[in-house]
């Protein structure tokens, strides 16, 4: 199941900020202005152990002061539907609004866990002024200074009491889970129906046809799977506010319950910032990812134009660049096996496992030979290699000084082991340990 942490609350209470430091994410705009288009509104975060996604609603309002409101009503009501634990933030500093009243009285119909969170109680006399937050009849108030950090602690360990604890065996799910994502209209639907050879659901020109996710039993041609399709998100442009958060609630439960993610794109329009967000989404999640460039049937092209597009795609997910690109028309029926095969190869590569024999075979080889360079005199010795249990592949290496091991030659090792052992499309941890 997904875990999903929203955020809501009316502007300028410090929901954007709060979703900074719990998603340590510097890449938001905090601006005093409230309704400033932030670049990202939903993130992976993780404390004590448990991972879950942070959505910050307040990214989702743009526009004028009089669709405030409503906008704000209709997150909440979605939030309540799609989220598992809600964060109501107020601010201390201003007290109770009609706003905050408002929002209340949605929350207190829920049975969902709701926790109130005074914002920026930056010193201890403040403390007794959140005490007014009461009044909602909403329970305990938590005070936090999302500046400060001060609080966050002891609402984490609240919030990640309702996760699951992270499942750390070795089984896997009997049928793996793909999932296709992409922003209305790129093809989704129409790929869906194509995989299945029949028309599964109406697929017409408007944006927005396909609403909910579809669940598909997939078992031909010797592959089989659980398909999910989702409606995918929204240009701003064509739905309002609300109807774009809701996809984007209904993108991250489908990813979070996925393991490969096929990330889908029109040809016609390439890389836009909404495809990156989903995909570093996916890759922080720990998701098997592909790419797929759909109608390249209206590209016109030259034996160059391919090899073009995928570099640039490539320059756009850097670093993790390591990911299939298959480039597809629905329309004209080409390559569309070529998707199913590939996510199958993405489920086994991800799903894949060393023997730690050859693990160590073939990398305290490669390690003798480009051993990591010595610091302050003093000399790194790898000594041992081993694939920890785990969903997604996680390495060990067992040295004498492991704080002294650098990025660099981390990666070095990363794109050593993709080389040697074929991780593409999955994200791979690895961990230099004390032996
Ligand atoms: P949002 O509209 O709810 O997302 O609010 P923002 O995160 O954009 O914050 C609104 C303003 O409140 C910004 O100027 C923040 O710097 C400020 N702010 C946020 N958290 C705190 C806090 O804990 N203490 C203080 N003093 N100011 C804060
Ligand atoms: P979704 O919103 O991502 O599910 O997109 P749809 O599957 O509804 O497709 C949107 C539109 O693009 C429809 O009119 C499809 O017929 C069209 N379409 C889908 N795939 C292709 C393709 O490969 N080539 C062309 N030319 N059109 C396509």
């Amino acid at each position: 199941m997904a875990n999903i942490v929203a955020i809501v609350g009316r502007p300028n209470v410090g929901k954007s900020t709060l979703f900074n430091r719990l998603t340590e994410s510097r890449k938001a705009i905090v601006d005093d202005f409230s309704g400033v288009t932030r670049d990202r509104h939903y993130e992976t975060a993780e404390w004590v152990g448990k991972k879950f996604t942070v959505v910050d609603t307040g990214g989702f309002v743009h526009g004028s002061d009089d669709i405030f409101e409503k906008a704000i009503r209709d997150q909440v009501l979605i939030a309540i539907e799609e989220a598992s634990v809600i964060i109501f933030m107020v601010d201390v500093l201003t007290g109770i609004t009609d706003l905050d009243m408002e929002i209340a009285d949605l929350l207190r119909r829920t049975s969902k866990p709701v926790y109130v969170v005074a914002n920026k109680v930056d010193h201890a006399k403040l403390h007794y002024d959140s005490s007014e937050f009461y009044a909602f009849g909403l329970g305990e108030v938590y005070n936090v200074s999302s500046v400060t950090g001060s609080g966050t602690g002891e609402l984490l360990d609240t919030v990640v009491s309702h996760f699951p604890e992270p499942i750390e065996d070795e089984e896997e799910d009997p049928l793996p889970k793909i999932t296709i994502v992409g922003r209305p209209n790129v093809g989704k639907s129409s790929m869906t129906n194509a995989l299945l050879g029949e028309e599964r659901n109406i697929v017409t020109d408007i944006a927005g046809t396909t609403r909910d996710t579809i669940k598909i039993h997939y078992n031909k041609f010797g592959h089989e799977f659980i398909l999910i399709d989702t409606a995918g998100l929204r240009r701003k442009k064509k739905v309002s506010e609300d109807i774009e958060f809701y996809s984007v609630m209904r993108t991250i439960r489908a990813l979070e319950d996925s393991d490969v993610v096929i990330l889908m794109l029109d040809a016609q329009e390439g890389v836009e910032a909404q495809d990156i967000n989903i995909f570093h989404l996916a890759e922080k999640n720990r998701k098997g990812v592909m790419i797929v460039v759909n109608k390249w049937d209206l590209i016109e092209k030259d034996h160059k134009t391919m090899k073009a597009f995928e570099a640039q795609i490539r320059e756009r997910i850097a670093p993790f660049t390591d990911v299939p690109i298959i480039f597809t028309s629905v329309v004209e029926k080409q390559r569309i096996f070529k998707v199913v095969e590939t996510a199958m190869e993405v489920y086994r590569n991800k799903t894949k496992k060393i023997p730690t024999s050859k693990l160590n075979e073939v990398m305290l080889d490669i390690i003798e030979n480009y051993p990591p360079p010595a610091l302050k005199g003093k000399y790194i010795k790898i000594k041992y290699a081993t694939q920890l249990p785990g969903k997604t592949p996680m390495f060990a290496f067992f040295c004498n000084l492991p704080q002294y091991i650098k990025d660099p030659y981390k990666r070095f090792i990363e794109n050593k082991l993709r080389e040697n052992f074929g991780f593409t499309g999955v994200p791979i941890q690895i961990y230099f340990r004390q032996k």
